[in-house]
């Protein structure tokens, strides 16, 4: 009797990635690798690979925990997800960092852009009353949010930026972030003196996909490299902690992964990097999925293969959506790099750490965390004393000089598109971006149906009529 090539684990829903039909999903496991197998009956038979670690994959879907729910939930549950986004009361965490779009408008016309933005007479700023709505909403959803980040298209072009900058400062938002591709830090001395008049509080979350020019070329149309060393020489020179966004095409930037990372640790301002395989959605140029997609599986490999930093326990899933997203955490102290993470098995993090993608706010695990490095141990002596912490029995004083400054993470953020959508996966999805009209919405379904103009935008607006 023959045997099925593949182990059958699990079923979901996902969506054809043709026509966003919702799709039945087999779950399977082949050739050391997790794939979706979908058929529709319109398109056919679809298997997409969404991990090439089966046992990472296995010990995301461990790391489950209850979610933590917003304050209130925004949409009613009517056609089933994630056709009733958002919140609504079937989702199953709150927005941990939520994206308020200040403008359609760039300075830039990438050629891959999920927002699809540029310079086009229909791509407008958003109003300050709008803003404001935007901004209310995140706060009347979380009660004090933990990340919002101001976005766009390029948000530091809206003409009131420091109105708004005003407006979210005055709002018990604990973490500002500005999302931006750093022509204007890099051109406007006196704006980067500005901004950093906003601190503490705020982070620049600076476009940074590659040190080469070939992949600045293919993936923002324009050799960016001199804009960025200018933008990152303002925000090293005010101190202003940024994170460097790297968008990754396989193929193309994927073998940068341990450059970047070392860039990033010898700039005094960078507190870490963020790596994010393209979503498909939005503008997409010169894209082949089969070819150009990539995993956040993939990319845990390549940070293992490309530093000399990291091993595989150090970087785990993060506990509020395990399958999205990974991180590891590191200290930077004395010219070395000690990783965090791996000291901490994975059990341990998800009773430790809160629902939220970034923990250097939360006083008592910052304290916990300083505290255990504060005598300049080793790493073994460092477990020790790690055990000896998660019994609240702390051995050592802070010493001076040992600061947030000391901090770096490495976040793995891998969004669903209509290739690896996986319902019960969205479910949990945690990065949010605000409607104009008040909805609070998982980027991955934004700018699939919610965003005007998306693949799905026309489907989800028949079935709302
Ligand atoms: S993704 Fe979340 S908010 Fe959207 S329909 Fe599904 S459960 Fe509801
Ligand atoms: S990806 Fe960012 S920088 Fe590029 S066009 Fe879109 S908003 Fe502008």
């Amino acid at each position: 009797m023959p045997s099925r090539s593949y182990v059958f684990h699990g079923l979901t829903n996902s969506l054809c990635s043709q026509c966003l039909t919702k799709v039945e999903a087999k779950i399977i496991f082949e050739d050391g690798g997790v794939y979706l197998l979908k058929h529709c009956p319109t398109h056919g038979r679809e298997k997409v690979l969404i991990a090439d670690d089966i046992a990472y994959y296995k010990r995301t879907q461990e790391l489950l925990k209850p979610g933590d729910m917003p304050l209130k939930f925004n949409t009613p549950i009517r056609f089933g997800c994630p056709y009733d986004c958002g919140l609504c009361p079937d989702h199953e965490q709150h927005s941990c960092l939520t994206l308020i779009e200040l403008t359609d408008r760039c300075n830039l016309t990438c050629p891959i852009c999920y927002a699809g933005s540029g310079s086009a007479p229909h791509q407008k700023h958003r109003s300050l009353t709008q803003i404001t709505r935007m901004l209310d909403s995140v706060v009347a959803n979380e009660g004090e949010p933990q990340v919002v980040q101001l976005s766009g298209g390029e948000p530091t072009l809206h003409p009131d930026f420091w109105a708004v900058m005003d407006l979210a400062k005055a709002r018990p938002i604990k973490h500002l972030m500005i999302n931006t591709n750093g022509i204007k830090l890099a051109q406007d001395h006196q704006f980067c003196r500005r901004l950093s008049t906003y601190k503490p509080g705020i982070e620049v979350y600076l476009q940074f996909d590659s040190l080469r020019p070939e992949p600045l070329q293919a993936l923002r149309g324009v050799d960016l490299r001199a804009i960025r060393q200018q933008a990152l020489a303002h925000l090293n020179e005010f101190n202003i902690s940024t994170t460097l966004v790297v968008t990754l095409k396989k193929g193309l930037n994927d073998q940068e992964i341990g450059a970047i990372i070392d860039f990033a640790l010898r700039q005094k301002c960078v507190r870490g990097v963020t790596l994010q395989p393209i979503q498909i959605a939005g503008r997409v140029e010169d894209f082949a999925p089969k070819n150009h997609r990539y995993t956040l599986t993939e990319v845990r490999r390549a940070i293992l293969e490309q530093t000399r930093y990291f091993q595989p326990e150090d970087i785990v899933p993060v506990p509020c959506h395990p399958d999205s997203l990974a991180m590891a955490y590191a200290l930077k102290w004395q010219g070395e790099v000690i990783p965090l993470t791996g000291l901490l098995t994975s059990h341990e993090l998800a009773d430790l750490l809160p629902n939220a993608v970034i923990f250097e706010q939360y006083p008592e695990i910052r304290q916990r965390v300083f505290e255990l490095f504060s005598s300049g141990h080793s790493p073994q002596s460092a477990t020790r004393s790690l055990q000896q912490l998660l019994c609240c029995l702390p051995l050592v004083r802070v010493p001076a000089g040992l600061t947030y400054e000391n901090v770096f993470r490495v976040m793995i953020v891998q969004f669903l598109d209509a290739y690896n959508f996986d319902v019960r996966s969205v479910k949990r999805a945690c990065i949010h971006i605000v409607h104009p009209d008040g909805r609070i919405i998982p980027f991955d379904t934004y700018n699939l149906f919610y965003r005007p103009g998306s693949q799905g935008y026309a489907k989800i607006t028949a079935m709302k009529i």
